[in-house]
């Protein structure tokens, strides 16, 4: 089991799990653990000669038992491929997986809080890179999605509406990327990352639970078209983490609005934003680049 310490300055939860030092560190493409095993070949995860969308529990949780569940959902059997590059069909299914998945995990003893989230990139330290995202089941509510919750609680007893739709309504074009289907994806005025961009329904969905056949087509739309953009925008694949948003599992916290946001950590094509003193010491973060402007380059991509 892994174990939980209780940082008291923060009010946070801190989890140590020792065994994940042994996790596979880049193995070349010939003993990828996420491709299909091939015939003559020594067996990977999956001990299938192909698949369309694979999902398993992570040998080297940060969680496991009692505390929750880690697992990995391979998007594609095309170890060279992407998300962003799979067919319109593929995306929609992908929304089907992580559906299920985020369905199953809530029902789990002592699950508080489900995350499907991707991190894409050697920049932000992927050790693997055939496409692939994870999803975590926490035995406590993560610190950003308290500090959400916390602040749409009081914004929806100070107003009675709900703080993200508000955020939504002041999102005015030149901030915006691209439109789907009761989807917006832009580039939040308040955003802490040069290329950071939130995906949201205009339709008050508390999780992807919520959504029906065509708002879970628009979805897998935008975000396709999104991660296009992105890896149009300097020529190359970006890298980026992709984090939901939705509300913990349960009846409360109708006030939350689902919402996805990534972080690419670049700032330009070949200059990272590193995160230092002001960021990692004090929270603070400090950009040297305005949402407008990026906004621009994106939906010029
Ligand atoms: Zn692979
Ligand atoms: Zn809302
Ligand atoms: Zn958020």
């Amino acid at each position: 089991m892994s174990e939980l310490r209780w940082h008291p300055l923060l009010g946070q939860w801190v989890t140590v799990a020792p065994w994940r030092q042994e996790r596979t560190y880049h193995p070349d493409a010939a003993h990828c653990p996420l491709c299909p095993t091939r015939p003559g070949r020594p067996p990977t995860e999956i001990p299938l000669p192909d698949y369309h969308i694979a999902v398993f529990e992570n040998r080297f949780p940060s969680y496991t038992g009692e505390q929750g569940r880690c697992e990995v959902v391979c998007y594609t059997a095309d170890h060279d491929s992407s998300l962003g590059a799979q067919p319109l069909q593929q995306v929609r299914d992908l929304v089907e997986v992580w559906q299920d998945r985020v369905r199953d995990l809530s029902r789990l003893e002592g699950v508080r809080y489900v995350f499907v989230f991707e991190n894409r990139g050697e920049e932000i330290g992927v050790t693997l890179s055939h496409p692939h995202g994870q999803i975590y089941a926490y035995p406590f509510v993560p610190p950003i999605i308290e500090t959400e919750l916390a602040t749409g609680r009081a914004h929806q007893r100070k107003t009675g509406r709900c703080l993200y739709c508000d955020v939504l309504a002041g999102e005015i074009g030149v901030r915006r990327v691209v439109e789907e289907a009761g989807w917006v994806a832009f580039v939040p005025y308040f955003a802490r990352w040069p290329y950071e961009v939130h995906v949201a329904p205009h339709r008050h969905l508390g999780s992807l639970l919520d959504l029906d056949d065509a708002e879970a087509w628009g979805f897998a739309a935008v975000l396709k078209n999104l991660l296009q953009r992105y890896d149009r925008l300097f020529h190359k694949p970006l890298a980026y983490v992709m984090a939901m948003h939705a509300r913990p599992p349960g009846r409360g916290h109708r006030y939350h609005h689902f919402h996805v946001e990534l972080y690419p950590p670049n700032r330009s094509a070949d200059k990272l934003k590193m995160l230092a003193g002001s960021e990692i010491g004090a929270g603070a973060f400090i950009l040297d680049v305005r949402a407008e402007e990026t906004a621009k380059q994106l939906r010029e991509a």
